[in-house]
């Protein structure tokens, strides 16, 4: 292997044959990835099939069954032996399969989030899908992403990566270019950047030596991300509680056996009243459900854009109390377009919207001359710039920054040609924009003197400034006060303000961050349009609604954050906007009360909002936080949900944030909320569902138990109803739709319990009530003449038919069963058909009837049990209508 740490640059491009200025031509690029193959690891190892399959065997329930199916075969039951374990491997099956898709849909989820790379090819930069990487690529680093391959570094700016991912060491390298000693270990290798690792901060470029496995990451196993974890606060306390459950009904059913041995019955039959207590009573279908259920939410949100990265967040979105979004490009367009200039004294309008160069600077609603201070204006937004503006078939396309691409239009629509002003001012060297110093400086020469061009906020710049531009393009002494008053008309008509600015540095000096001492010359200001998203007005509405706040939290100036603030709703126009400056004066108490009265927050500096967010936990809220750059990740962290942009944000706030917008928009956070919430709900309709079913068959044992008379249901029976049931009707509360007033509703507190008094008390109503009609109709067939048989199979038939029922009660907690439309879920009838088709044949069928020892029923029968079932259904609607709370729209 080569040491490429202790080789110099120049040789590690020759040994790639590659140009580092210009990169691979694109057909040499397709042949490497012929050779190389793709740069994606290979997929992580997972448990072989066997032993997934056999996990599944490990479960306490399937464990119970086992020994109940054993020790029925020793006891010569072989019919019954052979059902309940042929039942073992279906549950078994059922739940290999059902966690193979979960894990599966998430898996595909994670891949879906494809990383992309900056690349020089043929000598100009591009953005490319990281899979497209080739040995020999140059690529370049920015703060915020992630390395896509193993590089070696050949420039390198202030470049510091975090190598958490690789190393475990969190605190992030310098990196630099330098040649190393040929044994430096790979923890020192500073001259490297390895795939998988974040850049934190500065610029850089290397050549890739490794792609795909032959990475360093890729060589480690189990590094690769895998499938998201399938448990989530819910599922674990829901496992919990089923293992209680499970030992308070072995000891229910070691009690009956023991009843029935001192009554004096065989020790066979108490056995099999014990196994049929056993499996009656215990949740089967719970885990598996909860899990489906959340994946299927999962599923749904990311159809609605949302991509969630840890499942945990489906559950915790249903709680958010408070949601702290950033403005630009979540809350409004991020599509810049300059509308006003001041400089020279003079206020200039600019019209036209969008990046092509069509428009007209006016002033006193005259064509402007293009005066020498407006000139120099417009000319430093061009030479202080990234972007590019590429003409496309129809419209001019943007690449890089869109507060960028609106000077270039600017200066455009001023008949300013960049690509001859780029010729003419050379670039030297450059500070690149920091959104905590919220400024970019370039260094420029023309003829031996070296100019220097600072863009930024006004409030950063202005106090490095010591003169500004007259009409005729001469400095004089600065006057904040006209500039203040110039910025704060742009502000409050809610521009986004940049002031420019030059000066000159002397031959000897660096460029750093203490060049822009003071003795800058104010050149201008601009002020660009940003229209708010259209539908945000809309979403900030409905989680106002829903019992959540929204604050804007924002980098951009108090007054355009309180104008935009204004026209989306989030505030009055008469609240006030905190600054950063003024966010850090305060004490901790003193910001929990800011955090919790006000709502847009301006110039806030990424750190701040980890501050802000622990203030508002420390309230008692559930916050939901917004973020895009390599700053944000620290209160993306601390946040209970941190949301990233999947367009415009670094990979750095991805890795930390809990859910990922694949299109930026802060309605999507609304979405995702409604669907957590619905999810929430949808699981709870289940719990609330199938516990009475369970709950019932196990009373009905124990009844007949104690009162000494033969078991109204059989053990295998008993299973049949549970697996198909579970199956066929439970799983379809999953696609239920959310609730039409879902969002109306207040956020569900976190410490809540999982079921509401009222909500226990349906499950002990239905409960009674399936006991009551399973035993009282088993009994009434019996004196009626029925055989054995025919009487345990009206049994079997009114619990599956108040389960075909109860499932339409339980498709709305609260509200009535209709009230989200009768056909709105169309699984529920499907499923409810299947289940009485499968009950014909369980009733009908001679092999059924030879297996579970049923018997063909009379149509009268059916009657009675379906009069029985909707009775029972009418009197849970009228519970429901009696608990409702009060005021609930129905
Ligand atoms: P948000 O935090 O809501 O996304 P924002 O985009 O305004 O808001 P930042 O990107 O942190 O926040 O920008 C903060 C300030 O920095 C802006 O108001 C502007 O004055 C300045 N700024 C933004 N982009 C640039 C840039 N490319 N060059 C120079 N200054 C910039």
């Amino acid at each position: 292997m080569h040491p490429w740490h202790a080789m110099e640059p120049p040789h590690v491009a020759a040994h790639f044959e590659v140009d580092a200025q210009q990169g691979l031509d694109e057909a040499e690029a397709a042949a490497r990835l012929q050779k190389h193959g793709r740069n994606r690891p290979s997929a992580p190892p997972t448990r072989s099939g066997l032993a997934r399959f056999l996990s599944q065997l490990l479960q306490p329930l399937i464990l119970v069954l086992i020994v109940a199916g054993t020790v029925t075969a020793w006891l010569g039951e072989t019919v019954d032996a052979s059902v309940i374990l042929g039942v073992v491997l279906i549950n078994a099956l059922v739940g290999y399969i059902q966690e193979g898709k979960a894990e599966a849909a998430l898996a595909a989820l994670a891949r879906s989030m494809t990383m992309e790379a900056t690349v020089m090819r043929g000598g100009s930069r591009q953005r490319l899908d990281a899979a497209h990487l080739v040995p020999g690529d140059v690529v370049v680093l920015a703060a915020g992403d992630k390395v896509p391959a193993d590089l070696r570094l050949c420039t390198g700016k202030s470049l510091r990566t975090s190598e958490a991912a690789l190393t475990g060491e969190s605190t992030p390298v310098d990196k630099h270019a330098q040649a190393l000693p040929a044994e430096t270990v790979l923890g020192d290798r500073r001259n490297m950047a390895y795939a998988g690792t974040l850049v934190v901060a500065g610029q850089g470029s290397g050549v890739v030596t490794a792609t795909g496995d032959h990475t360093e990451a890729g060589k480690v196993s189990g590094l690769i991300a895998g499938a998201a974890e399938l448990a989530t606060p819910l599922t674990r306390k829901l496992t919990v509680f089923t293992r209680y459950l499970l030992v308070a009904i072995l000891a229910l059913a070691a009690l009956t056996f023991a009843v029935g041995i001192w009554r004096g019955e065989s020790a066979f039959n108490m056995f099999m009243a014990a196994v049929a207590l056993a499996v009656g009573a215990i949740p089967e279908g719970l885990p598996a459900a909860v899990t489906i259920t959340l994946a299927i939410g999962v599923a749904r949100m990311s159809r609605r854009r949302a991509i969630i990265r840890k499942l945990p967040a489906v559950e915790t979105l249903g709680s958010t109390t408070v949601i702290c979004s950033d403005k630009t490009g979540t809350l409004t367009e991020n599509a810049m377009t300059v509308q006003a200039i001041w400089s020279g004294g003079t206020s200039y309008k600019v019209s036209g919207l969008g990046y092509d160069p069509i428009g007209q600077i006016t002033a006193a609603m005259q064509p402007a001359e293009i005066t020498p201070p407006l000139r120099e204006t417009l000319m430093a937004g061009v030479l202080c710039n990234d972007a590019k503006l590429l003409p496309t078939a129809r419209q001019w396309t943007l690449l890089g920054d869109p507060t960028e691409g609106a000077l270039l239009v600017a200066a455009s629509k001023a008949g300013l040609d960049c690509d001859t002003l780029y010729s003419v001012f050379p670039r030297l060297d450059e500070l690149p924009f920091d959104p905590n110093r919220q400024y970019m400086v370039t260094l420029h020469e023309i003829e031996g003197e070296r100019l220097l061009y600072a863009k930024g906020a006004v409030e950063k710049l202005l106090p490095a400034c010591s003169a500004m531009l007259n009409a005729d393009g001469q400095p004089i002494p600065l006057a904040p006060e006209a500039i203040h008053q110039a910025t704060a008309r742009m502000a409050e008509a809610g521009l986004r303000v940049l002031a420019l600015t030059r000066s000159t540095l002397a031959a000897n000096r660096i460029l750093d961050h203490d060049c822009l001492g003071a003795d800058l010359v104010f050149l201008g200001l601009m002020g660009m349009i940003d229209p708010p998203r259209p539908q945000v007005r809309a979403s900030i509405a409905a989680c106002h609604n829903a019992g959540i706040r929204v604050k804007m939290i924002t980098g951009d100036h108090p007054g355009t954050a309180r104008a935009i603030a204004c026209q989306l709703g989030i505030t009055g126009s008469d609240t006030r906007a905190w600054t950063g400056q003024e966010l850090a004066q305060l004490d901790d108490a003193a910001l929990c009360t800011v955090a919790r009265e006000f709502d847009v927050f301006a110039r806030v500096e990424p750190e701040q909002k980890f501050r802000l967010v622990q203030a508002l936990q420390a309230n008692g809220e559930v916050v939901a936080m917004t973020g895009d750059g390599v700053n944000d990740a620290p209160a993306l962290k601390q946040a209970d949900i941190g949301v990233a942009m999947g367009l415009g944000g670094t990979a750095v706030a991805r890795e930390a944030a809990a859910m990922v917008l694949t299109d930026d928009n802060f309605s999507t956070i609304e979405a995702a909320i409604e669907e957590g919430r619905g999810i929430y709900d949808n699981l709870l309709k289940f719990i609330v569902w199938t516990l009475p079913t369970n709950a019932g068959e196990g009373l009905v044992i124990l009844a007949a138990i104690l009162a000494g008379v033969t078991l109204p249901i059989t053990p295998l029976q008993i299973l049949w109803i549970n697996m198909t049931t579970a199956v066929l009707l439970g799983m379809m509360l999953a696609f239920e739709p959310p609730r039409h007033d879902m969002m109306q509703q207040p956020p569900r507190s976190p410490s809540a319990p999982l079921l509401s008094p009222t909500l226990l008390r349906r499950i002990v109503l239905v409960s009674l009530l399936m006991l009551v009609g399973a035993f009282s109709l088993f009994e009434l067939a019996l004196r009626q003449g029925s055989t054995l048989a025919e009487a345990r199979t009206v049994a079997a038939n009114v619990f599956v038919l108040m389960e075909i029922l109860y499932l339409f009660n339980c498709r709305t907690l609260s509200q009535p069963c209709w009230a989200n439309g009768w056909f709105s879920n169309q699984w529920v009838w499907l499923g409810s058909a299947a289940m009485l088709l499968l009950q014909l044949a369980f009733t009908y069928a001679p092999t059924f009837n030879n297996v579970f020892q049923t018997a063909p029923i009379s149509a009268q029968w059916w009657l009675t049990i379906t009069a029985f079932a909707a009775g029972s259904s009418v009197l849970i609607e009228l519970e429901k209508a009696l608990t409702r709370p009060r005021g609930s729209d129905s």
